[in-house]
């Protein structure tokens, strides 16, 4: 299946409303890119069975829907709560790290060190920052008392964030290690992890995934304001970013969430590094078949930010209409793709750089692109490096990317713009043109009278890094 025209990608959440393979076919019909499986609910038992009907799908449909499992993290969590417990505004309440039933009085908290790690004065957010506590004292043992600043009613396993407090749980959990590896097993492309708080969470990850023989590229989740202050390092070592704008925005003031979206789009378009907007995006259907105008504007904003991606959580894990969704976003960001400022960002190669040389192919190859209004520029890489680099230069020609590498051609379908096919004839550089554009001019993505450049790597045999660029006319 030839992919819509649409250049910023589609992420969509499967969950209960959608995991069956009509649905998932659906999707991908109507222009999902990649699925997010999200870790912090479903067993592995409902996961492995909605990845193996993503790959049916892919099979069927003849696409390469990339799948990405979302870890949770250091997510902390109430225990159980009583039913109808409201804590009310000047009222003392208690954390404590002994299991038990909670009341209005104290509550179970899953984070063992939270007594030790946490402060007099610092903050305690539950479910979503609805309920806003203060830290008076803690016993450096088993209990913490707060004040209520914020009440409301509270209840089971509620997630809990605290913003103030150096957070002693390393970043990847048990939990999510035994998740880790059963992601891998099954095959995803690439894996998020939530609550990154600097570089070595990704890098440690990182080598986890490599130790053990995996290509699963990796997504850092930033949501904690200790993420935003080592951004720089953490956009170096990862893959790609998300800008999860729910906890941010219940960690950090949420007027700063717009102005963080922007600023890591601008940081992640100059270093190549994907960035995905998340969460609320289109909220209101998960209970109405429209968007709200607001909802519209931030997709349409998103992509004018130069996102890389769209992601949807619960209106197409849980909502009433996951199909519509898709549409409607697609919609929206045709629409956003119209205006010219998008394109064309001036990603100056490094001079530094151990890849300038290259680099430099890939720049120029979307300049020129430009220039001559090519239709498309075809590149052939083992690991993606080419296509996170001319993917970030943002051209309006059409990016083809072969690969001999089957996974990676579902890992490069999350980037702007990008379409990878897999290919593994080595038959001279300009046969590997030829038989590349011949590809393309059969599958009807490219017609007689169309300007191609083609980067790619002379003598062919040595794979080294991108070093040739061609331009041509399909006759
Ligand atoms: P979550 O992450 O949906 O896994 O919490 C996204 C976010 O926090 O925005
Ligand atoms: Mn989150």
């Amino acid at each position: 299946m030839k992919r819509g025209h649409n250049k910023t990608k589609i992420i969509a959440t499967l969950g209960p409303v959608s995991n069956s393979y009509d649905m998932i076919k659906k999707l991908i019909h109507a222009g999902v890119d990649v699925f997010r499986l999200n870790f912090s609910h479903g067993s592995h038992e409902v996961h492995k069975e909605t990845i193996a009907l993503i790959k049916q799908a892919n099979r069927e449909l003849n696409t390469h829907v990339s799948i990405l499992a979302d870890l949770q993290g250091p997510k902390i969590r109430l225990g159980e709560v009583l039913p109808l417990t409201v804590l009310k505004e000047g009222d003392i309440f208690k954390f404590t790290t002994n299991p038990g039933i909670g009341t209005n009085e104290i509550a179970y908290i899953t984070y063992p060190n939270f007594p030790k790690d946490v402060k007099a004065g610092e903050t305690v957010l539950i479910d979503d920052g609805k309920i806003e506590l203060k830290v008076l004292e803690t016993n450096r043992k088993d209990t913490v008392v707060t004040r209520v600043i914020f009440g409301g009613p509270i209840s089971s396993k509620k997630g809990v964030n605290l913003p103030d407090t150096q957070v002693s749980i390393p970043s990847l959990t048990e939990k999510d290690h035994a998740d880790l590896m059963f992601a891998l097993q099954e095959g995803v492309n690439w894996v998020a992890l939530s609550f990154v708080r600097k570089a070595e969470d990704i890098i440690h990850l990182k080598n986890i995934i490599r130790h053990h023989g995996y290509h699963a590229r990796v997504i850092a989740k930033i949501e904690k304001p200790e993420a935003l202050r080592n951004i720089d390092d953490i956009i170096d070592a990862t893959d790609a970013i998300m800008v999860a704008r729910g906890d941010l925005g219940v960690e950090m003031p949420v007027e700063i969430v717009p102005f963080t979206q922007k600023e890591l789009c601008i940081k992640c378009l100059a270093n190549s590094t994907p960035v995905i907007i998340a969460t609320q995006m289109m909220e209101s259907m998960i209970e109405n078949p429209h968007p709200t105008r607001a909802e519209v504007t931030d997709v349409a904003n998103a992509v004018l930010d130069g996102a890389d991606c769209v992601m949807l959580s619960g209106e197409t894990a849980a909502g009433k209409y996951p199909e519509k969704v898709i549409q409607t976003m697609v919609r929206i960001i045709e629409q956003a793709e119209k205006d010219p400022k998008i394109y064309d960002r001036r990603n100056v190669p490094d001079k530094r750089s151990k890849t300038y040389l290259s680099d430099a192919i890939c720049f120029n190859a979307s300049n020129m692109a430009g220039e001559v209004h090519a239709a498309a520029i075809m590149g052939m890489t083992k690991t993606g490096y080419t296509a996170f680099m001319v993917s970030s230069c943002r051209p309006r020609a059409n990016i083809y990317i072969f690969t001999n590498n089957p996974e990676v051609v579902n890992i490069l379908n999350l980037l702007w713009g990008v379409e990878a096919f897999f290919y593994d004839g080595m038959r001279g550089t300009n046969n590997t043109f030829k038989e590349v554009q011949q590809h393309l001019v059969d599958s009807g993505h490219l017609k007689k009278g169309d300007v191609v450049i083609n980067i790619g790597t002379m003598p062919v045999k040595e794979m080294a890094r991108t070093n040739t660029l061609k331009i041509s006319q399909i006759v």
